[in-house]
């Protein structure tokens, strides 16, 4: 991260790109924000009515509809880009047209010169993490998806409730695809200083292993249940990025459960992407950090992994 302004291309001005923006403008988290789709009426009204909350923020951002030269000297591209999945469409047919996407953008960032940080958002976000990865050609340190991050900041928020704690103070993760087969490793979860289990353990009459049951799933639902309110969503998930920006630009070390690619740990020997703990700075995915995972939670890894690898595999590109 060498730029003294602070550049930010989103490509993808829908639902989730746009509540990435409107966070970003409120956090002011970037100098120059970049918006680009394919729909550009859109995007330019979009960055009209940004423009005329300026007034209202702290922030001086310059916001403008642009096209892919602006990546050229952007530090991060946010991905939000794809399309929807119709109604008796297969995820893998989903995965067909979101790649086909991804090869109408990709390429076209890369041949701009862009040296960045790709941040991808766009589902299945850890394959088309994958896919930007194979696509760009880039280091994997600087592709990154959001993973499990809005899973894990769910489930810090109902630990936080359940426990009368601060969810900040809840050290729990969502590990795995962001799908049906993530999980919460529940051995490596923290309440401030004591392991859960030890709470758990301690007051057997006010804590169960049924209600920490209920939460993961509640978490791995949330999308299902969101979706059947209010159609999709993207507040939660605009946030996400805006915070994994904001780590980046600010070099701050920060741990997310980022979707990274793997390299050997775990004993996995396929370079598949997936959401596990990470340390994000201004180079991107700093470092993978390794859980030491119960048999039990490392089997489940390794079917969400296998899952993800398998979804790869079929791609046509
Ligand atoms: P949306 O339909 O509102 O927006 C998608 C945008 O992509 C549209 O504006 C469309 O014009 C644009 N687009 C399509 N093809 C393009 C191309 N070739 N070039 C440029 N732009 C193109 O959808 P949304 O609700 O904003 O969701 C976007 C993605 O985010 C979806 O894949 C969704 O599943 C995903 N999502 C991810 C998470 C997460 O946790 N990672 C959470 C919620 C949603």
């Amino acid at each position: 991260m060498s730029s003294i302004t602070r550049k930010v291309v989103l490509i993808g001005t829908g639902m989730v790109g746009m509540s990435f923006a409107y966070a970003a403008l409120n956090q002011s988290i970037c100098d120059e924000l970049v918006l680009i789709d394919l729909n550009e009426v859109r995007a330019r009204g979009e960055a009209m009515d940004l423009n005329h909350g300026l007034a209202f923020s702290n922030s001086s951002m310059k916001i403008y509809f642009g096209d892919y030269g602006d990546c050229s000297n952007a530090d991060i591209v946010v991905i939000c880009a794809g399309v929807n999945q119709k109604e008796g469409e297969t995820r893998l047919e989903l995965l067909q047209r979101n790649t086909k996407v991804f090869e109408a953008i990709v390429p076209r960032v890369v041949s701009a010169g862009f040296e960045g940080i790709f941040l991808v958002a766009t589902n299945p976000v850890d394959i088309m993490t994958r896919v930007t990865y194979e696509l760009s050609g880039f280091n994997a340190a600087k592709v990154i998806g959001t993973g499990t991050t809005l899973d894990t900041a769910r489930l810090r928020y109902l630990l936080g409730e359940y426990f009368e704690i601060d969810p900040r103070h809840m050290h729990a993760y969502v590990i795995g695809e962001h799908g049906d087969s993530e999980f919460v490793p529940w051995s490596q979860a923290i309440m401030a200083v004591k392991p859960v289990y030890a709470v758990l353990e301690k007051y057997p009459q006010r804590y169960k292993t049924e209600d920490l049951d209920k939460i993961a799933d509640e978490v791995r639902t949330a999308a299902y249940s969101i979706i059947k309110a209010k159609g999709s969503t993207y507040y939660g998930i605009g946030m996400a990025i805006c915070r994994i920006v904001r780590a980046i630009f600010h070099n701050e070390n920060s741990v997310f459960t980022t979707s990274v690619r793997l390299r050997g740990e775990y004993g996995l020997k396929k370079e598949v992407f997936i959401g596990n703990p990470c340390i994000i700075n201004s180079n991107g995915a700093n470092r993978i950090l390794e859980l030491k995972l119960t048999d039990d939670e490392l089997e489940k890894f390794r079917r969400s992994y296998e899952i993800l690898d398998e979804n790869f595999c079929s791609i046509e590109f």
